[in-house]
């Protein structure tokens, strides 16, 4: 048998962990995986996978509520979820994508040891009593959900988002705590399942830090459905109280509700890792600090995925884990480039994004001309019904190929668009930023 390229023991097997593992071993690596709780990490058991597959149900709840205006009689009663079968359908979902996961490494010859693993040298990684010599050290152990000291999740009442799928019913009423994201997401999707949302945030709107008009048009969205949004309004603790929940605010107000989600961030799984041992000093953060290819300070040893901080999404986690295992293996490779990061937030309508961001233009930080097109003039939209374009998660492949590509605005128009069809704006949008020869 031949020789192994390297032996390269990877911790965590999220996808920071799993995608460096596959193309470790296609490069003819021997590869060990060491995993606390199973195979996909929190992106797929409890994070990225189940939250998605509850917003498909809640994306078919909106749906059905413009049935009527698309000449759809529908019955007398309106639809309702079925929550013990929405959430076991989501576990099962999750169960399912990590046996896929599992199933994946194992044929491409990938050792998987359950447990939790720790440097306890330079190149050497422990599980319980057993040490693996390694040379090379992929650490992908991921994030948690940061808590309120005030508020301390009980699995019943006050919940952070991996404790929902748990609830044998829908929350009657929602405290949602944090407008980031992912609290944009479940409120969205929770308003349309059918319970009463409302949404707290400490900022003046829902997703600072997205681009202002796009978190407009959600926040109008969210308030139109009957959500209650509090803005400029800190939490300060959340306590169980009768059959319910009492959010007390920073100015003294307080919120009652069935149930309290708390959204305020993810903490990285860093401690007790043996970072030290390896030569690794973490950030502020707590955050294992790392270059555009992955490497930490410490020879060797590279880090990937929401333990590094770096961008909380599974692709830039997948990213990073594949562009440390091609430098290490000594195959060319592309530095990670953050500004080509497609991204999407998931509420019901969602907002993608690529490229610079409108705040930079605006700044003056990026030279650029800014087009909007207003989907009322597409045919497409008229004839489903659409005031606000769905999907922007698909619609932004086409743009991100661009960014990617460094395509012109002109090479942009000159690409055939289906008629009618949602992504013809971004061929018009395209069009209408073109200028004559001459202005050049
Ligand atoms: C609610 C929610 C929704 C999200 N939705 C999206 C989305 O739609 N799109 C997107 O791109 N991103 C999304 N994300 C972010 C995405 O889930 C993370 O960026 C991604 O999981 C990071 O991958 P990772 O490999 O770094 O870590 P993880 O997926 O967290 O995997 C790390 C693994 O390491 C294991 N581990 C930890 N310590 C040890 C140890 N000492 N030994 C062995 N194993 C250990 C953990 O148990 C875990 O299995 C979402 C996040 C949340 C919270």
């Amino acid at each position: 048998m031949d020789e192994p390229r390297a032996r390269i023991v990877i911790i965590g097997g999220g996808p920071g962990g799993y995608e460096a593992a596959l193309v470790a071993a296609q490069l003819g690596a021997q590869v060990t995986v060491v995993d606390r709780d199973g195979l996909g990490g929190a992106c797929v058991l409890t994070d990225c996978v189940p939250s998605k597959t509850l917003i498909a149900t809640s994306g078919m709840m909106a749906a059905l509520d413009g049935a009527a205006a698309l000449g759809i009689r529908s019955g007398t009663a309106a639809a309702t979820v079925d929550a013990p079968r929405l959430y076991s359908r989501v576990r099962a979902l999750a169960r399912a994508q990590s046996g896929d996961v599992a199933g994946r490494l194992a044929a491409e010859g990938v050792e998987v040891r359950s447990g939790a693993g720790r440097l306890v040298g330079p190149r050497t990684v422990a599980v319980g009593d057993a040490e693996i010599t390694a040379d090379i050290v992929l650490v992908a152990t991921g994030a948690q959900p940061r808590v309120l000291p005030g508020a301390m999740p009980d699995g019943e009442r006050i919940l952070t988002c991996r404790q929902l799928y748990d609830l044998g019913e829908l929350p009657q009423e929602l405290i949602v705590v944090g407008s980031g994201v992912t609290g944009a997401e479940f409120a969205s999707a929770y308003q349309a399942l059918g319970s009463q949302v409302t949404l707290v945030s400490s900022r003046d709107r829902v997703l600072p830090q997205e681009d202002a008009d796009a978190a407009m048009v959600v926040e109008d969205v969210f308030r139109r459905r009957g959500m209650t949004v509090l803005g400029r309004s800190r939490a300060m603790s959340a306590k169980p109280s009768g059959d319910g929940v009492t959010v007390t605010l920073e100015d003294g107000r307080t919120v009652r509700g069935s149930h309290c989600l708390l959204t305020v961030g993810m903490v990285p799984n860093t401690g007790g890792l043996g970072l030290e041992a390896a030569g690794i000093t973490l950030d502020g953060g707590e955050f294992i600090p790392v270059d555009r290819v992955s490497r930490t300070t410490a020879p060797g040893v590279y880090a990937a995925g929401d333990c590094t901080g770096v961008m909380m999404l599974a692709s830039v986690a997948a990213m990073q884990g594949r562009i440390a295992m091609w430098h290490a293996l000594g195959e060319a490779v592309q530095p990670l480039r953050l500004s080509h990061v497609a991204m999407t937030v998931f509420t019901e309508p969602e907002i993608a994004t690529v490229g610079v961001s409108q705040q930079a233009v605006t700044s003056g930080e990026a030279d650029a001309l800014v087009v909007k097109l207003p989907l009322a003039t597409n045919a497409r939209a008229k004839m489903q019904g659409f005031r606000v374009a769905p999907r922007a998660s698909e619609l932004i492949l086409g743009v991100s190929l661009a960014v990617e590509q460094h395509l012109t605005v002109d090479q942009m128009a000159h690409t055939f668009a289906v008629y009618p069809s949602l992504s013809g704006s971004i061929t018009e949008a395209a069009r209408s930023l073109m200028r004559p020869a001459d202005d050049d």
